[in-house]
């Protein structure tokens, strides 16, 4: 459980998680700036606007995001697929992004007698994959999934930070299926959003039926863009979920489920989203053998769990303040050897902790005083405090991130249970129901 209150204003139960201070003071502070000071991500002119690079801190919180969300995905069924960033224009003609999206697209670029695209989905991709094979009803409803790499030629005005980009690492799947199946597959979609969620600490996101307005930008079909609203608005209705509907909003091919979350500034943005599409399967001729020996064109439910992990990382800076859920932290445990003496035993800590997939660092007195070091520390969730005294008997001191300290422990011990905690993708640093001797 995390209690949002400063430490000194906390209710009660004394097992809750609190984050530092430092939470209070940039929590709401632009992702940019801590992106920078805790050396997660930056941006080169010579690379080019819009186009950061991830430093080795950052890497390891979207690493851990990315295999969450494999993992995750792997349980629920999908199979993971990997398919190229570029592709003939005469795919996204296909597609239609050609002619609802091209403001969007990069320029095509000339190779021979073809032009080539950066792709700014991964949907026209995945219906190629979907059609290289044959499919019984039986194989439905078959999930794809890929953290695949999007572009998307936004202004340089507009660019920043790792909100507005012009090369998108999407957590994208697609669901071929029934249309019977749609509206599981949905509920399925949302249920893995929710879960993801509360792993990640995300407590506030309000969900959006995003439905087409006036204009021109939408593909034809009027009893399609029924059936596809019908269907989103069933399964939002029978979610018990509080959500607005908006004009203007959908895909060019079809309404979607929107899942918004504001950053620091109130400015609202999509993480999470599931779609309905009747359209691309047409323009695919994407078809399935059903239970009658028919030809059958199947559904593609569009859907992504945390969107692009660049979104989702800039949300996470800015809702945690840097102050990561211990699964998601780049260092876990910082190991503080009290004197020279414990040097040794820092080590052999941190060696046993990457061997056990935590990730560890060693902050020695050559740094300052205890008290500094817990300092520099405050965003690490698990300070690991080794004395003369605890050297002795193999046992160690822990802080938790908010200033909680334990008595002294095994090292066996903390290491096993802290394991447990971060595999459990939850927000608790600590659980004293667990007993201390496992
Ligand atoms: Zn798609």
């Amino acid at each position: 459980m995390f209690c949002p209150k400063p430490r000194g204003e906390c209710p009660g139960a004394s097992s809750w998680d609190h984050s530092p201070d430092v939470r209070e003071e940039t929590a709401m502070h632009d992702h940019r700036r801590l992106g920078r000071e805790l050396e997660l991500f930056d941006t080169d002119p010579l690379i080019g606007a819009g186009l950061p690079y991830w430093l080795p801190d950052g890497a390891a919180v979207r690493h851990a995001l990315e295999e969450y969300v494999r993992a995750a995905e792997r349980r629920a069924g999908y199979r993971h697929v990997y398919s190229p960033v570029l592709g003939k224009r005469e795919l996204y003609e296909i597609s239609g992004h050609w002619s609802h999206y091209s403001d969007d697209m990069f320029p095509p670029m000339e190779l021979g007698a073809e032009q080539v695209v950066l792709r700014p989905s991964l949907c026209p991709h995945h219906a190629l994959i979907y059609r290289s094979r044959s499919h019984s009803y039986r194989e439905l409803p078959l999930r794809m999934a890929e953290l695949g790499g999007m572009y998307r030629s936004e202004l340089s005005g507009v660019l920043g930070g790792l909100t507005r980009v012009r090369a998108i690492q999407l957590n994208d799947a697609h669901i071929f299926c029934t249309p019977d199946q749609v509206a599981d597959e949905a509920r399925g979609a949302l249920e893995m959003i929710r879960r993801a969620y509360e792993a990640l600490g995300i407590t506030r996101a309000r969900y959006r039926l995003s439905l087409p307005g006036p204009g021109g930008k939408y593909v034809a079909g009027p009893e399609m863009w029924r059936r596809s609203t019908a269907l989103l608005t069933e399964v939002l209705d029978r979610s018990g979920l509080p959500y607005e509907t908006a004009e203007g909003e959908a895909a060019f091919y079809g309404p979607k489920i929107d899942v918004q979350v504001a950053d620091g500034a109130g400015r609202e943005s999509t993480l999470s989203t599931v779609q309905v599409d009747f359209h691309q399967p047409e323009r695919f001729d994407l078809h399935y053998i059903g239970a009658d020996g028919a030809k059958h064109r199947p559904v593609m439910v569009h859907r992504s769990v945390v969107g692009s992990v660049e979104r989702a990382v800039a949300h996470l800076i800015e809702q945690h303040g840097g102050a990561f859920p211990a699964w998601l932290a780049p260092v876990q445990l910082v190991i503080l050897p009290v004197s020279e003496a414990e040097l040794p035993d820092a080590e052999a800590l941190a060696r046993r902790c990457a061997g056990l997939d935590l990730r560890a660092e060693i902050a020695g007195p050559e740094r300052g005083s205890l008290g500094a070091r817990v300092r520099e520390a405050r965003l690490v969730p698990y300070q690991v405090v080794i004395g003369a005294r605890e050297a002795a008997v193999g046992e160690v001191t822990l802080r938790l991130r908010g200033g909680r300290r334990l008595d002294p422990l095994p090292a066996a011990d903390v290491l096993a249970r802290v394991g447990a905690l971060v595999g459990a993708h939850g927000t608790r640093l600590w659980d004293d129901a667990v007993p201390a001797k496992a």
